[in-house]
């Protein structure tokens, strides 16, 4: 129901105005698969092919018949939905589940992982964020107790006459009356330097143009500067890396390497040694990156982020929220470039389109069981949101894995489409790029065009929302960009895709690069 003029307006004031200015303020009353339907001016229900299906979370489609019969039967039998602190073997069967189909996809195959679930795909960053520090802490004290056993160590020879101190680059010792004297002065000084290195906090490792979440941690890692940047206090830094330049990784963290200062007694001298302070947190990992145009990551990329992790002792978290539970024609993503994660997280799908949840997944040999009780949530792991997911899973595994395979087949035929207008329209289309339903095409750069509509608003990053516009006024078709440069459409339907949506998608494209092509501004401008 749209409100009257005179209303006031407490939510998505302005959104709802700038979607409107690039035609796409239009209020959907009803969804099936991937169908959006809205109500024209005599109330006609007017259908719109959906591309995005909640922005990937709909692999079934809008309102599958057989997730809503399902939770309409839970919801019948009067499950308990939320009993926090009792026993939930709901979580224990879904994470079960979950654990069957990790050993046969991750390239290992070995190993539990430990499930924690959540609310929404970012809480289960931010989980993995936490899980990673608290590992890190678990180092940093192992460390710290080797120093501290070291000191004493040195006191003891020092003060027996065994040992004395040795010039030491690292710390002035300054004019000290003995070697006892000298000693403490550089065990201050060591614990000093020690202490602010301990204080500081961890640096996150992330992909360039990487999408992670937008809550207090997540954001950090999420890329774009608009969303990180006014929040960049509150939280851990990121150094953000280039997939498409795996050989410069090591390299490019070679500046956040820190020293903690050690003591050792060798040979009847005290020294000071330099141990590798871990300053890394984590390295967050799309394998199919969402927000770079739907770029998978290369084998090569995969291998060297699997190396960088190994060589600082990090974690690899494999984000997997928007790419898995089997968009890919895979259940995880990361199986096609051989990615293996030490932490896992999904979202999205997991939900079945009607429910809210997501979980981070943590491989036995790096879980810390005490997080169990330091991440919880009131909402979390509740009985209604697993019990769809039980069924999303039994959906995708059923047959054999049919869903994957249809999932590839019809991604296959949606690429083949996208390639032939690419073909065909060489000057307007820059790539297509993509695995599975979760395929984008990108526009040329279009900063220089002769048209002033189609040049001002790739200059202001909004071409591919005036696109979306056109394409959802005259082909009621619902398409949205994606990427940094905000000039590629995504893709991202359900399983249900059919030929003929495809077809339809293909006479929309043409249309607008033609108009592209033309310069023919004035019929993209919102009406
Ligand atoms: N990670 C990835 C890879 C995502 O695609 C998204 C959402 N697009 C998130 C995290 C955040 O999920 P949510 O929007 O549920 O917080």
């Amino acid at each position: 129901m749209s409100s009257a003029a005179s209303e006031p307006i407490f939510a998505d004031r302005l959104l709802n105005d700038w979607l409107a200015s690039v035609g796409l303020g239009i209020e959907y009353s009803r969804a099936e698969a991937n169908t959006l339907y809205f109500r024209d001016g005599s109330g006609r229900e007017v259908p719109v092919l959906d591309h995005v299906c909640g922005f990937g979370s709909l692999i079934f489609g809008h309102n599958n018949p057989d997730i809503i019969e399902h939770a309409k039967s839970v919801l019948d039998e009067q499950i308990p939905v939320y009993v926090q602190l009792s026993r939930q073997s709901h979580a224990n069967a879904l994470a079960t589940v979950l654990n069957a189909i990790l050993r046969r996809e991750t390239p290992s195959g070995d190993g539990d992982y430990a499930a924690i679930f959540a609310n929404s795909g970012a809480e289960a960053v931010e989980i993995c964020v936490k899980h990673a520090e608290l590992e890190r802490r678990a180092r940093i004290v192992r460390l710290t107790d080797d120093v501290l056993r070291h000191v004493e160590e040195a006191r003891e020879a020092v003060g027996a006459g065994r040992a004395t101190v040795a010039e030491t680059p690292y710390v002035q010792v300054g004019a000290a009356r003995d070697d006892r004297e000298k000693l403490e002065h550089l065990i201050a000084e060591i614990g000093r330097r020690n202490a602010e290195l301990v204080a500081k906090g961890p640096v996150h490792l992330a992909l360039e143009n990487a999408f992670h979440g937008k809550l207090v941690a997540t954001v950090q890692l999420t890329q774009n500067p608009h969303w990180r940047m006014p929040f960049i206090a509150l939280s851990s830094s990121t150094r953000f890396l280039r997939a498409d330049r795996p050989e410069e990784m090591k390299g490019a963290i070679e500046d956040l390497r820190e020293s903690l200062l050690d003591i050792l007694v060798a040979d009847g001298a005290v020294t000071v040694v330099e141990r590798d302070f871990p300053v890394i947190g984590a390295f967050f990992v799309e394998p199919v990156q969402g927000a770079n145009g739907m770029r998978p990551l290369t084998e090569a990329a995969a291998r060297e982020i699997r190396a960088v992790c190994d060589a600082v002792g990090c974690p690899l978290i494999v984000d997997e929220i928007h790419s898995g539970m089997g968009r890919t024609g895979a259940f995880l993503a990361s199986s096609h470039m051989g990615l293996q994660g030490d932490y896992y997280t999904l979202a999205k799908s997991i939900g079945g389109g009607i429910a809210k949840n997501s979980v981070a997944l943590f491989h036995q040999d790096r879980f810390r069981p005490e997080f169990e009780v330091l991440h919880s949530s009131t909402f979390a792991k509740d009985g209604f949101s697993a019990a769809i997911a039980m069924k999303v899973l039994e959906m995708l595994e059923a047959d054999d894995g049919r869903a994957y395979r249809v999932a590839a087949e019809r991604g296959e035929r949606l690429m083949e489409m996208l390639t032939s207008v690419k073909a065909d329209f060489p000057e307007v289309v820059d790539a297509v790029d993509g695995i599975g339903l979760m395929v984008a095409l990108e526009f040329t750069d279009q900063t220089r065009a002769t048209s002033d509509l189609i040049r001002e608003k790739a200059g202001s990053g909004m071409l591919g929302y005036v696109v979306a516009g056109y394409i959802l006024r005259e082909h009621r078709i619902r398409v949205l960009p994606v990427g940094p440069a905000g000039n590629s459409v995504r893709f991202e339907p359900s399983v249900h895709l059919t030929d003929e949506d495809i077809a339809r998608t293909e006479s929309a494209l043409r249309d607008v690069c033609a108009i592209i092509r033309d310069q023919d501004g004035d019929r993209l401008a919102p009406r």
